[in-house]
């Protein structure tokens, strides 16, 4: 049977949150869609699954661009308007700090972040706002340019702090604020959801990351992730978009250099004016383009040009106590013998141990997380791809097993209690679940690092250069905003308009 119709407006490989997003903005528009999701449900990571009876959350610990009812941030905005009604929870704290001499546990709002900064290390509030308020003024701007690009000079009269700061390091402008090592430490931890060190992060990314996190925030769907990805499923079959699951896309076809449709694995032959796709550019340019000819040499030194950022490892544990009993008593713990990000980036090559864990309680973001007398505490590690590509097949559930053990031995050691007496389920995600669930490249999580030579200034530069084959367009991790839920909307809302701008402009 053929369920598929004659033609459609855009075909969008991965029904994910990027996926969903790029169809619901079409839907919007009054486009023809159709999504093709390999799995039997929509989402990708931003999932859930059952173990011994308990709903499981797979990925999120915490979700960017929410925002306050009263103050809601671009996805906020976007899933309101478009009606899809998400109970989001406040995550209670930014997160707490565990570092050798230092136990701090910090508040998102920049004063209070910046007041409790102070409390642990005395004499910094005036610095520490400053360079909060720098954050905040950096993050509003790269929002507004987002939407609305300028000129130069227009640029340097309204952005000046934005221009003044875009070409340097975030350890460059950090030590222009001169604070002291411990107050340099309780401000970091959140690097790690972006993935480079300081050396050679671009101050841009960290000032979105503590101007979105700290100024506005973050948020969780009260029945986990999958409640989003799910509900925007629901709208958009609504709103008259086709989802068809089970369908794997192999080949997205092109016609003289443009998109025309794609092929399934069960050898559907489906035609569109556009395609969006979640996949890896890497993945598209080696393996899903037919003709293979039709993919230019560019595209290939693009992908081999980019680095590829970092994976996750992951072990998630039911406790058979609630969460004080266990000496856990905070919603996100940043755990590591040092706060250097640099050496911790060049620790995340290997296969462990691992000094800079992140851990997650979910039962204080929400109380009704796992049934009463029980808890959820997540332990992970987000490694760079390198180490994993190099398993093999015969080593893989020792090694699994190995990392697994250390992290559980190291948070065991810290609360004073040995969590392996207390499990009730146990579950090990590895990059090379990642990759086989979403086909991930080399289950990278965060797209491409966000590096001095490569960042998203410069990427917002070569944009239109990349653009290698016609009415194709990429939505995902590996695209401007980058990696993480909040940013998967984002993207695939801009991969979205892109084609809107594109049909608007071939109608002219
Ligand atoms: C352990 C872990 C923790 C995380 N924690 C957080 C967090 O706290 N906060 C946060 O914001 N982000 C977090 N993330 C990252 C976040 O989950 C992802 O960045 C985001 O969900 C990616 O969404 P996506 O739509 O780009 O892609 P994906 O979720 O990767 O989805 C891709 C989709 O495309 C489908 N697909 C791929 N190829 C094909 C094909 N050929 N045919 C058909 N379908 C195809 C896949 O099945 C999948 O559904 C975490 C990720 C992990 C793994």
């Amino acid at each position: 049977m053929n369920f598929y119709k004659d033609h459609y407006d855009v075909i969008v490989v991965g029904g994910a949150l990027a996926g969903l997003s790029a169809a619901l903005q079409l839907a919007d528009k009054g486009k023809d869609v159709l999504v093709l999701e390999r799995h039997n449900l929509p989402g990708g990571v931003a999932t859930s699954f059952v173990r011994g009876g308990i709903e499981i959350e797979a990925a999120l610990h915490e979700m960017m661009y929410i925002g306050a009812k009263d103050n809601r941030q671009k996805v906020g905005v976007f899933f309101d308007q478009l009606g899809i009604d998400i109970d989001w929870l406040r995550v209670p704290e930014a997160y707490h700090a565990s570092l050798p001499g230092l136990e701090v546990t910090l508040h998102p709002g920049m004063e209070q972040f910046s007041r409790e900064v102070d409390a642990a290390v005395p004499g910094t509030y005036e610095k520490v706002k400053r360079l909060m308020d720098l954050c905040a003024t950096v993050y509003d701007s790269v929002n507004e340019l987002s939407i609305h690009p300028m000129s130069k000079p227009q640029m340097l009269l309204k952005h000046a702090a934005f221009v003044k700061t875009a070409g340097y390091s975030t350890k460059e402008v950090l030590d222009t604020f001169d604070l002291p090592q411990k107050a340099l430490d309780l401000i970091a931890p959140y690097w790690i959801y972006v993935g480079s060190g300081f050396s050679d992060l671009p101050f841009t990314i960290y000032a979105v990351l503590m101007g979105e996190y700290i100024g506005n925030g973050s948020y969780i769907p009260r029945k986990f992730s999958h409640e989003m990805s799910l509900k925007m499923a629901e709208k958009a079959e609504e709103m008259g978009v086709q989802i068809e699951y089970r369908q794997h896309v192999d080949k997205i076809l092109v016609k003289d250099g443009q998109a025309c449709g794609v092929r399934t694995a069960r050898g559907d032959e489906i035609s569109a004016d556009y395609v969006i796709c979640s996949a890896y550019p890497n993945k598209v340019y080696t393996s899903m383009i037919e003709p293979a000819e039709a993919v230019p040499a560019g595209a290939i030194k693009m992908v081999n040009g980019r680095r590829i950022s970092l994976t996750a490892f992951s072990v998630i544990l039911i406790l058979d106590k609630p969460a004080e009993e266990l000496n856990i008593k905070d919603y996100s713990i940043f755990r590591g013998t040092t706060m250097d990000t640099d050496k911790i980036y060049d620790e995340l090559k290997g296969l462990g141990p691992y000094s800079y864990l992140t851990c997650i309680c979910h039962n204080y973001g929400n109380p009704d997380a796992t049934p009463e007398g029980t808890c959820s505490f997540s332990i992970t590690v987000l490694p760079r791809v390198d180490g994993w590509k190099t398993v093999t097949a015969d080593e893989y559930d020792r090694v699994k097993h190995q990392v697994a053990k250390q992290l559980i031995d190291d948070m065991s050691a810290y609360f004073g209690v040995n969590l392996l007496d207390h499990v009730l389920e146990i579950v090990i995600e590895t990059p090379m679940t990642v990759a086989h669930y979403t086909g991930m490249w080399n289950g990278c999580i965060y797209g491409y690092a966000h590096t001095m030579e490569d960042h998203i200034v410069a990427r917002l530069q070569t944009e239109e250069e990349e653009k290698f084959i016609g009415h194709l367009e990429f939505s995902g991790a590996h695209q401007i905003s980058g990696d993480g839920m909040g940013p998967a909307v984002v993207n695939g809302r801009k991969a979205a308009k892109n084609v809107l701008d594109t049909m608007a402009k071939e109608a002219q």
